[in-house]
This record gives C-alpha cells, sequence and structure tokens, in this order.
C-alpha cells in the first residue's frame, strides 16, 4: 500500500477536533485516511512537507450549476426580471461544448480554492459526468427540468422535460458504483414544474432510490404565488408530493414559511444548501440560518451559478454567511466560525449521503486540502477555525487531494489544462456574445464604453 503523509501541519479535522505541529496519513491505492495524530518521524522524499500549512476537509459546494460560468459577469447590477432575460438569451445560444467548457473552467477554479465536492443542476450526459470523473472531483448530477415539454438547452440537446427525467435512471445506471460519481433527479422548481411533474418525479426517485434536488423558496415572491396557488409553500409542496420520501436536497429555502417548513428541512432524509452570496446579489434575502440551527436543519453552503456569484470561492460563501447572519440580526454571535466551517464541511456532505462525512478521520475519504498561512492576512493565526471564516481566501489553496489522487500539487493543477480552458471560454463567449449583439434590436442593451487598452482579454 503506497500511504502518503502530510508532516508536521495544523489539522482542521472537523470545527471540534484541531492539531497542531501533526500528521495525517493515506493511501492513494484505497482514499482513504489511513492515520491522524502526532508526527511518526521526519519527513521523507515522498512525505509532504506541512510546515506553514493548514489541513483541512475538503469543501463541499452545495449548490452551484457549473456549466454557466460562461455566463461570468454577463448581467449583473439589473432587476431581477432583466437579469433572468439576458441570461436565458445566452442559454439559449450555448452548445454542449459551450457548456462543457463552463464545466472545466469551473472545475479548475474549484480545485483551486478548495473545493472537492459539488451539488449541481444544469445540463449532463454520460461525457460530461465523465469530464468530472477524469478531473478528479466529487460530483452530484442533475439534469435541470422545466416542464414536461420545455427544452432547456436547444442549442446543446434537443431533449425534452419528459426525455430528461426518462433518461436519468439510465445515467443513475451507468455511474452505479463509481466512487466519484451520484445521479440526482433535476426539478428545477415548482414554479416551472408543477405539482404533477414533482409528484411523478417523486414516484420516480422512490423507483430507482436517486436523490432529488431542486429550488425552493428562493423570494418571497415565490413563496406567496405557491400559497395562491397551491394552497400551501414551495417546501409543503415538496412534502405533499412525496420529494422527501427519499434523499432531498433543497437548494435556497431563504423564505421558509412557518414553523412547519423548518420542520419538513429538518427530516433526515432532507439537506439544504444556503447560498448568502447569491441570494445577497439577487436581492431574495438572508435564509434563517439560527433558526435551521434551532430547528435541526442540516445547511451546507453553495455558491450558485457564477451569473449569480461571481466567483466559486467557498471562503467567501463562510465569511459571508457568518456576517450577513450577525448584520441581519444585530448579534455578533448569531453563526459563528465554527458554524459557516461545518456548513462547508459537513453540512454540504449531507446531500452526498453515505459516500461523504466531511470530517477528517481515519477510515474516511482522502478529500483533504492545504492552505498556505504564512501570508500576512494568515499572521498571527490564534483560532484556525476563525481563520477559515474570516481570513483564509481560496487563493490560498496549495493542494488538493480527493479520494487519495491529488489534483492541486504545490498550486498546480494535475488534471486540467487551464490555459487551454480559459482560451476556449473567452474564444466561445465572445462568440454567442456577438451573436447576442446580432440579435438585439439596436438600443435595447445600454453600450458601455470600454477602454481597450486598459483592459486584457
Ligand atoms: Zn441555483
Amino acid at each position: 500500500m503506497s500511504e502518503l503523509r502530510v508532516v508536521g501541519a495544523t489539522i482542521v479535522a472537523d470545527p471540534e477536533r484541531e492539531l497542531r505541529d501533526a500528521e495525517i496519513a493515506y493511501s492513494s491505492d484505497t482514499g482513504r485516511v489511513t492515520y491522524l495524530g502526532p508526527v511518526r518521524g521526519p519527513v521523507r522524499s515522498a512525505d509532504l512537507d506541512g510546515t506553514g500549512r493548514l489541513v483541512l476537509p475538503g469543501l463541499v459546494n452545495a449548490h452551484t450549476h457549473a456549466g454557466m460560468s460562461l455566463l461570468r459577469g454577463h448581467s449583473d447590477d439589473e432587476p431581477l426580471d432583466r437579469w433572468l432575460g439576458h441570461i436565458r438569451a445566452f442559454e439559449l445560444r450555448m452548445t454542449r461544448d459551450d457548456i462543457r467548457a463552463g464545466l472545466l473552467l469551473s472545475m479548475a477554479e474549484m480545485i483551486r480554492s478548495g473545493t472537492v465536492a459539488f451539488a449541481d443542476m444544469y445540463l449532463w450526459d454520460a461525457g460530461l459526468v465523465g469530464d468530472v470523473r477524469d478531473a478528479g472531483l466529487r460530483v452530484l448530477a442533475a439534469t435541470a427540468v422545466f416542464g414536461y415539454d420545455a427544452v432547456a438547452y436547444p442549442a446543446a440537446t434537443p431533449e425534452t422535460g419528459a426525455q430528461v427525467l426518462d433518461r436519468t435512471s439510465t445515467l443513475a445506471a451507468e455511474f452505479a458504483g463509481d466512487e466519484l460519481v451520484q445521479v440526482s433527479f433535476g426539478p428545477h422548481a415548482p414554479y416551472t414544474c408543477g405539482p404533477e411533474l414533482l409528484a411523478d418525479v417523486a414516484r420516480r426517485a422512490t423507483t430507482h432510490d436517486l436523490p432529488v434536488h431542486i429550488h425552493l423558496s428562493e423570494t418571497a415572491g415565490e413563496v406567496r404565488d405557491s400559497l395562491d396557488r397551491n394552497g400551501c409553500s414551495p417546501i409543503a409542496l415538496a412534502h405533499r408530493v412525496g420529494l422527501d420520501a427519499g434523499r432531498l436536497h433543497v437548494a435556497h429555502a431563504v423564505h421558509p414559511h412557518d414553523d412547519a417548513d423548518l420542520a419538513i428541512l429538518a427530516r433526515p432524509t432532507v439537506s439544504v444548501a444556503h447560498c448568502p452570496v447569491s441570494n445577497l446579489k439577487l436581492g431574495a434575502g438572508v435564509a434563517p440560518v439560527p433558526e435551521f440551527q434551532g430547528s435541526g436543519v442540516c445547511a451546507g453552503l453553495g455558491t450558485d451559478s457564477m451569473a449569480s456569484n461571481n466567483s466559486a470561492d467557498m471562503f467567501e460563501e463562510m465569511k459571508t454567511a457568518a456576517l450577513v447572519a450577525r448584520g441581519t440580526r444585530r448579534d455578533p454571535t448569531a453563526v459563528l466560525a465554527a458554524d459557516v466551517v461545518r456548513m462547508a464541511t459537513r453540512g454540504g456532505a449531507r446531500a452526498f449521503g453515505d459516500r461523504l462525512s466531511g470530517r477528517l478521520a481515519v477510515g474516511e475519504p482522502a478529500d483533504l486540502i492545504m492552505l498556505d498561512v504564512t501570508a500576512p492576512h494568515a499572521t498571527p493565526m490564534p483560532e484556525p477555525v476563525a481563520h477559515l471564516a474570516y481570513s483564509a481566501r481560496g487563493s490560498d489553496v496549495t493542494d488538493v487531494v480527493v479520494a487519495g489522487r491529488r489534483l492541486l500539487a504545490a498550486g498546480r493543477l494535475t488534471t486540467l489544462d487551464e490555459a487551454a480552458i480559459r482560451a476556449d471560454v473567452r474564444h466561445r463567449v465572445a462568440r454567442i456574445t456577438a451573436e447576442l449583439g446580432r440579435a438585439l434590436p439596436s438600443g435595447r442593451r445600454p453600450t458601455r464604453k470600454v477602454d481597450r487598452g486598459a483592459t486584457q482579454g
């Protein structure tokens, strides 16, 4: 067995267990942690020197749309209805290869900033899932469904929602037993899918024993409309049609309607993705994290898409989650550093079922990341957990290991060609932007003056 050691690091095994000047070892054969404790001996040539490094469990992005990263910065600072219109116009022009380019870019960004697993809802097929496996990340992949007849990505595939539902269980079967891949159903939201389709998804999820990933109660308007149309909140509707009979992963839940909604979110089959940056950027509101904690709701953290964030850096998400709860509650103890670190690790891992624990311990998956903690913004570092929540940045990450495989080695991506990915993305965005410019009547979009001499790329 080839055992790799990280020697002499500060290790945050989980927010409740911190080891100084310690050692962690893992097997690249089994992909599991084999040792965690005091340093057992000097650093050998094959070992990683942990001096000046902070080791923690890999971060879990509990909600994103990785294929959308071509839309980063496409429609900032606009009201939600105009934002949706601009995003949709761009998406209608994205080919499958455009979506793949966005996925590769997102994975490069996620690995660089310490994310090891992501729960995603967008377009997925065997090739795209294979790209994630090749990159070495873990994914919970759901192809989004917007209604039986809706064709979500017409330039990429002619598939309707009905066809996607039929194909989801086939895709899941194809990757059954794969350590890195899980497939789920992805009904986009109750306001696009409707109760009948959601009930159908619930039956299919039970039949095939697959999870469901859905957006629920993102805006107050969505909740009001659901009360009018369905006589209950979106969360209550999801429960009524049986979506939570198996594993249900809920994005947002910014506006639980009442205690009954919180009780549904707290069910052992349910996990929640809190996406504070996206919710703030789109003016959706602030999810009640203290109430989640008080009700036993297991929440992770998600970035949502690059159109509404515009970064996949989970350290930003941790800091924002802590600060926004304190600001809105006027209480500096509303959400603590340990709470957001737990959300970004154990909380998000919940969406991956038994596969991930989000903590480092002997026998657990060797999903770990290393941060350089020698920079000025990491000096001094009396409390490592607080450092992770308030000072650390994605760019501090030097090494990323997933299932015992090193995806980032001393700052270098080992599975992705970053320069080629960036060049490809720039080329594709230029093409789509030109198409959009031709499609819009002149004067519909304000043109911004750009001094080309002062910009890059
Ligand atoms: Zn989303």
